[in-house]
């Protein structure tokens, strides 16, 4: 029997000589090399006494051997979870331990702390830092490959954790073909050839960089110039030796702040990317002025890989996520799972190969979320238009009850972006005695720009209905953000929950 994710992603490029990974210092991996390396840290696995289906935890700064460990992992039937590397040891505990991981694997810098974590919960720890050296460095050197594990489509690859913003994060299961079958669909999509070469500048402890960018590289057999985070400064020096580019909105913000982002520099890329979080309007116009390219928006999540893109060819629409793509349902419902009129607000629903196989340990939450037909309930209200544009208006949870009104957030945030000196902006709610929950904007002005919150609260009476409008504006320099670029709203919740009751 073959190993359905190792052999579509790795196993046909073994003993090539074609560039896999440039590195920013000049040197460059081929694919051949790539998965010696990943042979090597398979059998390094297994010689630490982990076999097919145990599970191994890691906790390390991006770099090419982080994703030779994963390789290596696949390759040899090992369950992986790459963690953030933002994660306290407090919070390591947690997902060492739920995951009942045998193995931790961490960066020296972070192992001393990292050591109660990996003994409480009976798990072995060993480091291997960016440049190849540690401990489980030195237990692959020598060893003799071993066969590669057979493992089925439905087995699992990798557990990622949610990243719990409300209640306790979870393990989502993703098999061998939830990742495998996605990547394929992306991979035809979006073109990608042996003739791309992908800007990779993504972490790759989240679905984006490690699943999305590294699994559509691997299938079309083009080289990433992996570099081992976003920095404008290397972006730039990179972009113009690039084809492709993934990113999160961030990316696109603060590549527009810089004046060397021009025509020119972008010259030789057909593909820009964006996703993990929503994509301002404004945003896509005004790279489209800067660059003449039109930035192509998708969306998914952890537990379903990617669901919706706009197209390649044809109208890549602003503030949409596109359409489903090939083989995925999406659905607009009501909280019983009955579909909503074309256009109306509901939560989405997503079927297809991209769905994960559940949370791990947590039947329960499994069920709420995951019904008997398979139809995922994602948790992100949108809508889709008459031409079929999926449009996410935000997470049902950010939904503000205000008064027995709905209030939808993205609506708010949009008349509030589109004021002048406004920056950018997150609306929420927040606890309030008569109307149950309160609207509260949080703005962040322009460079230079002064925002007067009554002006704002003026300018809003003529757009919004009254039970939409802001009862209190709160200005500041920036609005709190994951590493993903999604905005916290759950600590800017937390941060004015007195706003109104004590
Ligand atoms: P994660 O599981 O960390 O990838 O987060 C998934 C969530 O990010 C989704 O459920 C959406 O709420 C949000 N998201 C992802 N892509 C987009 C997008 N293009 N536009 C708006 N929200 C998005």
């Amino acid at each position: 029997m073959a190993n359905h994710l190792y052999d579509a992603l790795f196993g046909r490029h073994e003993g090539l000589a074609t560039p896999f990974l440039h590195l920013p210092d000049g040197s460059s991996l081929t694919h051949g090399a790539f998965c010696d390396l990943a042979a090597s840290y398979g059998a390094a696995l297994r010689q630490a006494g982990l076999m097919p289906g145990d599970r191994v935890a890691m906790q390390m700064d991006k770099s090419p051997h982080m994703l030779a460990l994963i390789a290596g992992a696949i390759r040899q039937g090992v369950v992986f979870l790459p963690l953030n590397t933002a994660y306290t040891p407090t919070e390591m505990a947690y997902f060492v331990g739920d995951a009942g991981a045998e193995l931790l694997v961490a960066g020296n810098k972070v192992a001393a702390a990292l050591a109660p974590v990996a003994e409480a919960a009976g798990a072995r720890l060993l480091t291997l830092d960016p440049d190849g050296t540690g401990s489980l460095a030195d237990l692959a050197r020598g060893l003799p490959p071993m066969a590669v594990e057979p493992r089925a489509p439905g087995d699992l690859a990798a557990f990622l954790y949610t990243s719990g913003t409300t209640g306790r994060s979870k393990g989502a299961m993703l098999s061998h073909d939830n990742l495998l079958s996605n990547a394929r669909v992306l991979t035809d999509y979006w073109r990608f050839t042996e003739k791309d070469v992908l800007l990779h500048a993504l972490p790759i402890f989240h679905t984006h960089g490690l699943f999305v960018a590294t699994n559509v590289a691997l299938l079309a057999g083009c080289p990433m110039i992996f570099l081992p985070k976003f920095d404008a400064e290397e972006v730039v020096r990179f972009l113009p030796q690039a084809t492709a580019m993934m990113g999160v909105p961030t990316f696109y913000t603060r590549l527009l702040d810089d004046p060397r982002l021009t025509r020119d520099l972008v010259g030789n890329i057909r593909l820009f990317v964006s996703g993990s979080a929503p994509l301002l309007a404004e945003t896509h116009r005004q790279w489209e002025a800067r660059t003449g390219q039109r930035i192509l928006e998708r969306y998914g999540m952890t537990e379903t890989n990617m669901n919706t893109s706009n197209p390649y060819e044809g109208e890549r629409q602003a503030g949409t996520v596109g359409f489903p793509l090939p083989g995925v349902e999406v659905k607009v419902c009501d909280g019983t799972g009955k579909e909503v009129p074309k256009g109306e607000i509901g939560t989405i629903e997503v079927r297809g190969p991209n769905v994960f196989q559940g949370y791990w340990r947590m039947p329960e939450k499994t069920a709420e979320e995951l019904r008997p037909d398979g139809f995922f309930i994602t948790g992100d209200l949108g809508t889709i238009d008459a031409d079929g544009y999926v449009t996410i208006v935000g997470r049902a949870k950010d939904l503000v009850i205000s008064g027995g009104f709905n209030v939808y957030p993205k609506e708010v945030e949009m008349a509030l972006d589109a004021l002048p000196g406004v920056q950018e902006s997150a609306v929420i709610g927040v606890p309030h005695p008569d109307f149950g929950e309160a609207v509260v904007a949080v703005l962040v002005p322009e460079a230079g720009a002064s925002i007067d919150a009554k002006a704002v609260q003026a300018a809003l009476a003529s757009s919004l209905a009254k039970f939409k409008q802001p009862k209190h504006i709160d200005i500041r320099q920036d609005l709190p953000r994951n590493t993903m670029g999604k905005v916290q709203k759950n600590l800017l919740r937390e941060d004015l929950k007195t706003l109104f009751t004590p």
